[in-house]
């Protein structure tokens, strides 16, 4: 019964729009543009804005700053061009009480949608400018001829528009096709659901966000999409959780006899924390389902002896490991790290690399795939196609914020999944592991091992910087070592150099002239960026002027002092992964962030970033500030975007979809229960492919 009356209702919002008496051919035609094609289509795109209505006014009535509306007829067009075509619009109406002007920058094409006597509804908060009432860059409805000059709503639904479609037809048609259509779609959510979260059911609801009673109802309405929208993100992490879980990987159980030989390599004992994160890392690979886990550790404390922990259990058992880092100059570090462990051992390891030649990466994958080789280190070089494995079993990524999902994907195998551990110092917000790493098992590391201490932090204002130079002087004196960053001025790589070179030129010919310097960017070779950090591990050269690249995992504890120029520039999280880079042996760290111009707001975004050490808290600081930035940006990540949903203020519906999506999957894991299809085709239709789950059920 249920099976008729869905696909009744498929088809019904299968509809071509040209089948619609009110939209007619050539309207659908450019609906087509804004990739609308059928009656659902019409029906679930959804307003981008709303137009508040509900306090109208005569001119002389009108208050500063609140939202009001007023009706009035255009007297005036004027445009006035600027320098860069930066020009202005601006129109002059009146009503019987007064004038007022309204006004659009950098939005020329607004001249051309007034003429003299079009009576207009603008809405907007105004401003008294000299004796004027203005409103800049208000909301507009054009109140023509064909229209009733009586709107009966008080919230205007604004869509996104098409040359040739005006605001007043697209209402006019979201308006019938809620009328005709609004109560084919079927309700996905059970009523019990709908209760529990105070979701409107879907017709309701679909009424509602287009034809808003009030701002309440609208409220309610975008409520419920967002949970939906949240929800199918939340099945599909869930589904592949669990399919993950079926898969099969080697189970690695550790002896008390492997424990004890690892543990004698360790240079240091574990901190508690360390200590607990390995016993989470163990437990999961001891079971022949792959571990998942994210293991999340502010900069500096320690992540790296976890995974090589993980590392030499693999081979203990004689199986094969690989550590994926994001850059070169990473890969050799910790490949010096794991030589240094491991100089009494017969574990045999190789760096992969773009630096690589290719006579020794042919070398290398021979070796691997012949499994001559127990470790591989190396960047995304050893994801290709062409690097095979003999009995790969586990996999650390370091540093995930650089990879995305597809890239997990790809270092799965057909038949066994290795176990695998990610590793990142950049704090995700809670909000984003939940929904980008919503299918991994997250560890923390909370704890800095003992003797760290707090890197002390200074914004550095132009006038200060001479005295902040003559304080790194001091600590080069005492045999510390120092850090400066330049920013890139520009993405392109051709400015990338000059701007770091300019640094470095300024500093050897300026304030730190007695001391050895050396360079390190972007543009340098492989061998040349290898030498600059050799020479600088190795105290040959005491300041070491670079572009980010020394951001992620780099780790020369007799550096004791960070400059970083421009500091405005990046963003808190950047910043703190810079700072981590100091402070890590027994001396005080101290980190300047030199800072040129800068807002009210920059400096207290900055300010923000002196005062806490915390990196948790200064990356939702920042995600809150900045939004997800492109760290997590969907080109990342992999995910197709959300419409609705906004991570990060509807982290409340997402706690709540979330958990619901977990109980479903728990209690139907291919969604195939008959009253849950139609969730099944929602979510394979959005992230089907993304997420690979194309075999569900
Ligand atoms: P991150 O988490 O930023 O990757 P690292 O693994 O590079 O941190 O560790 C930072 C520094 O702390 C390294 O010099 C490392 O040798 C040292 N370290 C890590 N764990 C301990 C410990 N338990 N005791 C003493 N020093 C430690
Ligand atoms: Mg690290």
């Amino acid at each position: 019964m249920s099976g008729v009356m869905e696909t009744d209702a498929k088809q019904l919002l299968n509809h071509s729009l040209e089948s619609l008496t009110w939209v007619g051919r050539q309207r659908a035609v450019l609906l087509h543009k804004l990739d609308l094609w059928t009656v659902g289509d019409l029906l679930f795109g959804f307003p981008r804005d709303y137009q508040d209505i509900s306090d109208e006014r005569v001119i002389a009535q009108l208050d500063e700053g609140e939202l009001q509306s007023v009706r009035a007829v255009v007297a005036e067009v004027s445009s006035a061009g600027g320098r860069f075509g930066k020009g202005r619009v601006s129109i002059l109406v009146g009503d019987e009480s007064g004038h007022l002007r309204a006004t659009w920058f950098n939005q020329p094409f607004m001249q051309s949608k007034f003429e003299v006597g079009q009576l207009l509804l603008l809405t907007a908060k105004p401003k008294m400018r000299g004796m004027m009432w203005e409103m800049s860059h208000p909301q507009v409805v054009w109140l023509g001829s064909e229209e009733a000059t009586e709107e009966p709503r008080k919230l205007l639904p604004v869509y996104s528009l098409t040359e040739g479609i005006s605001q007043y037809h697209m209402r006019r048609m979201a308006a019938n096709v809620v009328e005709e259509f609004g109560n084919v779609p079927e309700e996905v959510f059970s009523e019990a659901l709908l209760a529990k979260y105070h979701l409107l059911p879907i017709h309701e609801a679909l009424r509602a966000i287009h034809l808003p009673e009030d701002q309440e109802s609208l409220a309610l309405a975008r409520r419920r999409f967002i949970f939906q929208e949240l929800f199918i993100l939340q099945l599909a992490v869930s589904i592949r959780r669990v399919q993950q879980q079926k898969t099969l990987s080697p189970a690695l159980p550790v002896s008390a006899k492997i424990n004890a030989r690892i543990q004698r390599l360790l240079p240091f004992e574990l901190t508690e924390s360390q200590d607990k994160v390995v016993r989470e890392v163990l437990a999961d690979m001891a079971l022949d389902r792959p571990m998942n886990r994210l293991l999340q550790g502010d900069v500096g404390s320690g992540k790296t002896i976890v995974a090589l922990y993980a590392i030499l259990v693999a081979v203990a058992h004689g199986h094969q490991a690989a550590l994926m880092v994001p850059t070169e100059i990473l890969a050799r570090q910790h490949a010096e790290t794991l030589a240094e462990l491991l100089k009494a051992s017969r574990v045999r390891f190789a760096v992969l690399a773009g630096g690589t030649s290719k006579r020794e990466r042919t070398e290398i994958l021979e070796k691997l795939a012949a499994g001559e080789l127990d470790v591989i280190i190396g960047t995304h070089a050893i994801i290709q196609e062409s690097v095979r494995f003999k009995n790969l079993a586990l996999v650390v990524v370091d540093e995930q914020h650089k990879f995305g999902v597809k890239q997990r994907a790809a270092l799965r195998q057909d038949d066994h999944s290795p176990h695998y551990l990610v590793m990142t110092a950049t704090p995700i917000p809670r909000t984003l592991t939940m929904t980008l790493f919503g299918d991994l098992d997250i560890s923390s590391l909370r704890e800095l091992p003992v003797g760290r201490q707090p890197v002390n932090t200074y914004l550095v204002d132009p006038e200060k910087q001479e005295a902040w130079w003559c304080f790194v002087r001091d600590r080069l004196r005492e045999g510390r070592q120092a850090f400066v960053v330049a920013p890139l001025i520009d993405e392109s790589e051709t400015v990338v150099a000059p701007s770091v070179s300019q640094a470095f030129e300024q500093l050897t010919n300026g304030e730190l002239e007695a001391f050895r310097i050396g360079l390190l960017h972007g543009r340098m070779s492989p061998a040349e960026k290898q030498q600059a950090m050799d020479d600088f591990r190795s105290g040959e050269t005491q300041v070491l002027v670079s572009t980010s690249v020394i951001e992620v995992g780099v780790d020369v504890p007799n550096a004791s002092v960070m400059a970083v120029s421009g500091g405005e520039r990046f963003g808190l999280a950047q910043l703190h992964q810079l700072r981590g880079r100091v402070g890590r042996g027994g001396h005080p760290g101290y980190c300047g962030v030199l800072i040129g111009e800068v807002s009210e707001k920059g400096r207290e975004r900055l300010q923000a970033f002196a005062d806490s050490t915390d990196g948790f808290a200064l990356a939702e600081l920042d995600f809150k500030l900045r939004g997800p930035g492109d760290l997590f940006s969907t080109q990342q990540h992999g995910l197709p975007p959300l419409y609705l949903a906004d991570l990060q203020r509807d982290r409340d519906v997402l706690e709540e979809a979330r958990r619901e999506a977990q109980l479903l999957v728990a209690a139907d894991p291919g969604l195939i229960h008959e009253a849950h299809l139609k969730l099944r085709r929602q979510m394979l239709v959005r992230y089907g492919k993304a997420l690979n789950l194309g075999d569900v059920g």
